[in-house]
């Protein structure tokens, strides 16, 4: 019978993005399968290039073209991904309206792309100890007793090293079929031993949130329960569950690099059983985890994003940690959000999804008290401390009695008091040097746009735009509110910060956690531990210091400006504000002694300061939903993100005009879905690159998104060259 493969090219171009039909050559029949990689030609020269078989059909399923080519040659005998697999390729595509491609290369490992390897090594076995053949049986005693010890560890020149143990006598050994030398797969993973994670005495709440979890007839579930109640504990108790039966884990954190006390912890209660998967690890570990994971090696898998999509054996429990976080959406094609693709899979694995966060999503929230998902609950802290007490400065006042430096009176009383007690400091600024809303810093007042109730951002040509729907207002020279002249925009970095600490407390040991100090491999890590040695008595840091650390002598907590987080222009902005300053509060105080948090903002009055202040979490959840509501923001509306990049801006400009006209065109058949912009991105200018957006707001559902899709290409065909697009539905942020 004659069978024809469906293949996807291995290519980047967007007119290729579809299956090609090959026929395969009877040679090759037995042994094509759904899933390898193989060589076709293509185009006019017939060149060879790599694809992927999506499908496998019948003389009668295919059109018949005397055109059509033969497939070259099979590249992987064994398939590298699954029918499942494609499967998930094609709700990707679907749903984040990627290419094919995009797809295959999440789920395949760089390494097999580029045609990596396993590392192996020769290693003695031993055969048989009967010695009775050799000339001199004593003289052999002794390496016949090291080598049953070490039987498949060494290699020969191991063996000879480490034990003395002589050449000839082990060719001896060799030769007579005493041992021999066998080809071994090692892996390329840390050997490295963590210490030894006992299994706590759960407390009532953590033994009922475990029940519940593996008892519900839901297999979605929201644990919500503030730092320190013991979340991690109940994570390593499901998974040691599965364990049990025989089932591996996906246990997301939000960039594991970043969180080395859960490697510490995962890897110390199960050991080798811990496949780790970040974005720090070589083409070569990649691969190695990955085939350690395929082959059911590694059961339980701590990873970022993308571990997902590893091909883990008998999958029965996905935990995604810190659900709220913004790093489980991906910024590149397939610009994927982990929770729905891990809960894509929960369903069709029939596997148990746990989603953790003391300040869930708003989205994740509302889904779980509307009963669509679980709700389990953690109220109180394992060790039944009471959460470190947070104080809102005011800097207006600073401003008023003249101190106009980064530290309002009160923290900086607290800084000397800790530092004198030798406890330890963490210092939080949210962002690095970036940041461009403009306030009055005698009242407070930040200007907004009207319609979107966005912070505008300050432009160079003396205007300020809404970066939403692209309204302007002239840079103003006193305060509409107050009158005030001090009116300007807000910015600092983590460098002065440090330089001004280093000013004014000059014997303080200081070390700055950021974009810049954190660039080579492990300095985190590096940087993580001196702190935590008490090599350092202040942290600074931007967000990368607000997840998962916890150092006990830490007693005070300074976030220098969380104004800088309330104006991003972006609607989740209180969201995350509340989040970020829960999370930042959870590092105070982990020790015996109490912890205190100061807050510094020229908005005290702000909902998501007055709410965080105070734990309240379901107070801010009630604001917020009315004002997503009010504005149509998700969970109400959604958004859709159309960006465009070209080194031409004026060709830029017309292109998204085009588009924006093509698509206002298409929304007089829909109702509810509003068009902003188009308009120069807020970062305008990449490298050579000019970006302009257009955003789309509204319900609409993957049908219409599609359509907007084929607009764009349809539109852009003929400079496909000179300008660059993407799409992206509920995107991070609109930067
Ligand atoms: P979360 O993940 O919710 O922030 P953790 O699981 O990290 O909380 O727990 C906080 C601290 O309490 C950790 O040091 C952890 O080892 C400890 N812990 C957790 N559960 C228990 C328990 N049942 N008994 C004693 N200590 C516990
Ligand atoms: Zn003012
Ligand atoms: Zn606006």
């Amino acid at each position: 019978m004659i069978l024809y493969g469906e293949i996807i090219l291995n290519s980047e171009a967007v007119e290729i993005d579809r299956p090609f039909t090959y026929k395969i050559p009877e040679s090759l029949n037995p042994k094509v399968r759904v899933g390898q990689i193989v060589k076709v030609p293509f185009g006019f020269r017939n060149k060879p290039v790599e694809g992927f078989i999506i499908g496998i059909k019948k003389e009668d399923e295919v059109s018949f073209d005397y055109k059509m080519k033969e497939l070259l040659s099979i590249e992987t005998e064994e398939p590298i991904i699954t029918l499942d697999d494609i499967e998930l390729i094609y709700f990707l595509k679907e749903k984040y309206l990627c290419k094919y491609i995009d797809a295959f290369r999440l789920l395949i490992p760089v390494g097999i792309m580029k045609g990596a390897k396993n590392k192996v090594k020769n290693v003695i076995v031993l055969v048989k100890d009967d010695l009775s053949d050799m000339k001199n049986p004593e003289g052999y005693k002794e390496i016949i007793k090291i080598i049953k010890e070490n039987s498949g560890k060494y290699s020969k020149s191991e063996l000879i090293k480490n034990f003395s143990i002589s050449q000839y006598k082990l060719n001896n050994l060799l030769q007579k079929g005493m041992l021999k030398s066998l080809e071994e797969v090692i892996f390329r993973y840390n050997e490295r031993e963590y210490i030894k994670d006992e299994d706590k005495e759960l407390t009532g709440e953590q033994k009922n949130a475990i029940e519940r979890i593996l008892t519900s007839d839901k297999n979605i579930f929201l644990l919500k329960g503030v730092t320190g109640s013991g979340k991690t504990e109940i994570y390593m108790r499901l998974v040691q569950n599965a364990l049990t039966n025989d089932k591996s884990s996906i246990v997301l954190v939000p960039e594991i690099a970043l969180t080395p006390q859960m490697i510490e912890r995962f890897k110390g209660r199960f050991g080798k059983d811990v496949a780790l998967f970040h974005s720090r690890l070589s083409d070569g570990e990649r691969f190695d985890e990955w085939h350690r994971v395929k082959e059911g090696k590694a059961r339980v898998i701590v990873g970022a994003r993308s571990a997902l999509f590893l091909p883990a054996k008998n999958l029965g429990l996905i935990i995604i940690d810190e659900e709220h976080e913004n790093t489980y959406k991906s910024e590149q094609n397939p610009k994927y959000q982990a929770k729905e693709v891990a809960e894509y899979i929960a369903n069709k694995k029939g596997a148990k999804l746990v989603l953790g966060s003391a300040t869930p999503t708003i989205e994740s929230y509302y889904r779980a008290i509307s009963g669509e998902i679980d709700l389990v609950e953690i109220t109180k802290r394992v060790d039944g401390k009471p959460m470190p007490k947070m104080e809102l400065v005011d800097m207006r006042e600073e401003l008023k009695v003249g101190n106009r430096s980064l530290f309002s009176r009160k923290l900086f009383k607290s800084i000397e008091e800790a530092l004198e007690k030798k406890e330890q400091i963490v210092l939080f600024l949210n962002r690095r040097g970036f940041s461009t809303f403009v306030s009055c810093r005698s009242c407070g007042y930040v200007f907004k746009c009207d319609e979107c109730e966005i912070s505008m951002t300050y432009h160079k040509n003396g205007f300020l735009i809404c970066h939403y729907c692209g309204k302007t207002k002239r840079e103003p020279n006193k305060c509409p509110k107050c009158e005030s002249k001090y009116v300007k925009f807000f910015g600092a970095g983590t460098q002065r910060v440090e330089d001004e600490i280093k000013k004014y407390f000059k014997d303080a040991k200081v070390i700055r956690m950021d974009v810049d100090t954190t660039r080579a491999k492990d300095s985190h890590e590096k940087l993580y531990n001196a702190f935590k040695k008490g090599e350092g008595d202040i942290l600074i840091g931007t967000q990368m210091i607000s997840k998962g650390l916890d150092f006990p002598n830490v007693t005070l907590v300074g976030i220098l400006a969380a104004d800088m987080s309330i104006n991003i222009p972006d609607y989740r902005s209180a969201e995350r504000t509340f989040q970020l300053i829960t999370q930042v509060a959870g590092r105070a105080g982990r020790g015996v002694k109490e912890g205190k948090v100061v807050i510094q903002t020229y908005t005290p009055e702000h909902y998501s300061l007055q709410y965080a202040k105070n734990y309240d979490y379901e107070g801010f959840y009630e604001k917020e939903f009315t004002v997503r509501a009010l504005m149509n923001y998700p969970p109400f509306g959604k958004i859709l993100l159309i960006n465009g990049t070209s080194k031409d801006e004026n060709m830029l400009k017309d292109f998204m005009n085009n588009i924006a006209n093509s698509i206002s065109i298409l929304l007089k058949d829909y109702n509810g879905i509003e068009l902003l912009g188009p308009i120069a991105c807020m970062i305008f200018k990449i490298k050579e690159n000019f970006r302009w957006q257009i955003v789309l707001k509204g319900e609409f559902d993957l049908k219409f998104a599609k359509k907007i899709q084929e607009l764009l290409y349809d539109n852009n065909k003929s400079n496909y060259n000179e300008i660059r697009i993407s799409i992206d539905i509920n995107p991070n942020s609109l930067i």
